[in-house]
C-alpha cells in the first residue's frame, strides 16, 4: 500500500477543509471495510485519507418534521437496532441480509451507498470499464455477474449498494456537503448514481471535495415495503439480483408503487413498468408475477448472464409479496 497522510476531523467543516487541500487525491474513510481493501490492492492510491468517523453530527438518527434524518455513519447494526428505521421494513431487511456481524458493526450506510463496484475486472486493476487495449473485457470475456440493464455503453458492472434500491423506493434524499465550507444540497438518491463513460467519471455525482453527511427518509404514512435478495449462498455475499418495493394500498388496491432493482445495472434500476402494472390492482401472486414480468421486459443480458433475468423477475415478485405480508411461509 502506498503511504498517505491521515486526517481525523471532528466536524463537517473541518472535514471539508481537509478534503479541499488536494480534493482529487483525497479519499473519505468511514468504516473502512471496502476502502482499505482497495488501497491494499493499489486500486485506489490517495495522498490523504480523511477519516470521518469522529464527526458526531453524522452518527445521529433524528426525527424531523417531515421524516427521518439518518447520519451517514450509522452502521448496519445500528440500522437493525433502531426502532424508527424499523418502520421502513425494506431498509431494515437490506441490512439484515448482510450476513456478517463484523461487517454489520463496522460498515456504514453511506459507505454502502458509495461502495465501488465489485466487478472482478475493476478489482483486478483493469479499471471500472474493464478495458484492455481498447477491448471491453466484460463484453468479450466472463460476464456472468454483470449488468442486464443499462449496459449499452462501456460500463457493464453492477452497482454494489445493498441499501440504494430500498432507499430509492422510499423516495430518500442524500445530503451532500462541500466542496465549499457552507455548501450543502439535498438530492433525491435516485439522481445520485451515474453510469461512467470514461475511466475518469465516477459512479455517483459526488465531486472531489464532497461527501454524504445524511440520508433523509420521508414519513412512512401507512406505506408498506419489502426487499428481496437472490443470493448464491446463505453466507457472506452480494446478491445476484435484488428488488425493493414500496406500496401504498387504499381500499385493498395499490394507489402508488415504486419498484427498484439492485445488482442488475451500473446504477440502481427504477422500474416504472413494474410499478405501473400494479396500479389499481390487489396484490396477489398473479399481479406480483405480472409486475416481475414487466420489470424484465426490457432486459438486455450479455453473453453469459441471461440467467439473471429470471432472478430479477423473481426478486421483484417476492419483494412485492413481502411488502404486502404475503411472502413468509408461502413461496
Ligand atoms: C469481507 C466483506 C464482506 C462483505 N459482505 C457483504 C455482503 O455479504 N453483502 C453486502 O451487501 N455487503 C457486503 N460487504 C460490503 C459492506 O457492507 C460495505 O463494505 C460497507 O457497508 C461499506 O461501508 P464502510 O463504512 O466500511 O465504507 P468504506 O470502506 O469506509 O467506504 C466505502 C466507499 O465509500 C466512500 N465513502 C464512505 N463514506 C462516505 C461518505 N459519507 N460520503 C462519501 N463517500 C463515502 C469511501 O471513500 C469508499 O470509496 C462486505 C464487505 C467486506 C469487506
Amino acid at each position: 500500500m502506498k503511504s498517505f497522510e491521515f486526517a481525523n476531523p471532528q466536524s463537517e467543516t473541518e472535514a471539508l477543509e481537509l478534503m479541499n487541500d488536494h480534493p482529487e487525491q483525497t479519499a473519505v474513510l468511514a468504516g473502512g471495510t471496502d476502502l482499505i481493501s482497495l488501497m491494499q490492492a493499489d486500486i485506489i492510491r490517495p495522498e490523504r485519507v480523511v477519516d470521518i468517523k469522529n464527526i458526531t453530527s453524522m452518527h445521529d438518527v433524528a426525527e424531523v418534521d417531515n421524516g427521518l434524518m439518518v447520519g451517514a455513519l450509522t452502521t448496519l447494526e445500528e440500522v437493525l437496532d433502531n426502532s424508527k428505521i424499523a418502520e421502513y421494513a425494506s431498509v431494515a431487511q437490506a441490512a439484515d441480509a448482510v450476513h456478517a456481524i463484523q461487517i454489520q458493526s463496522s460498515g456504514t450506510i453511506a459507505g454502502d451507498l458509495c461502495h465501488l463496484p465489485n466487478c472482478w475486472y475493476y478489482r483486478n486493476g483493469y479499471g471500472m470499464l474493464g478495458l484492455e487495449n481498447g477491448t471491453s473485457l466484460p463484453e468479450t470475456g466472463d460476464n456472468r455477474y454483470h449488468a442486464i440493464f443499462g449496459n449499452s455503453g462501456p460500463a457493464k458492472f453492477v452497482t454494489a449498494s445493498r441499501f440504494a434500491p430500498a432507499l430509492i423506493a422510499w423516495g430518500a434524499k442524500v445530503r451532500i456537503i462541500g466542496p465549499g465550507p457552507d455548501e450543502a444540497e439535498m438530492l433525491p438518491l435516485e439522481y445520485f448514481y451515474t453510469t461512467p463513460r470514461t475511466e475518469r467519471q465516477g459512479t455517483t455525482v459526488l465531486k472531489p471535495g464532497q461527501l454524504v453527511s445524511h440520508i433523509w427518509l420521508p414519513k412512512t404514512a401507512g406505506t408498506v415495503s419489502g426487499n428481496y435478495d437472490v443470493l448464491q449462498t446463505e453466507g457472506l455475499d452480494w446478491p445476484l439480483a435484488s428488488a425493493s418495493a414500496t406500496l401504498t394500498i387504499s381500499g385493498g388496491r395499490v394507489s402508488d408503487a415504486r419498484i427498484v432493482l439492485g445488482h442488475v445495472a451500473p446504477t440502481p434500476w427504477v422500474s416504472h413498468d413494474a410499478a405501473t402494472s400494479l396500479l389499481g390492482k390487489t396484490i396477489s401472486e398473479a399481479t406480483a408475477q405480472a409486475a416481475g414480468d414487466a420489470a424484465v421486459s426490457r432486459a438486455t443480458p450479455l453473453s453469459d448472464n441471461g440467467y439473471k433475468v429470471q432472478l430479477a423477475r423473481t426478486a421483484v415478485k417476492r419483494a412485492i409479496l413481502r411488502s404486502a405480508g404475503l411472502l413468509e411461509g408461502g413461496l
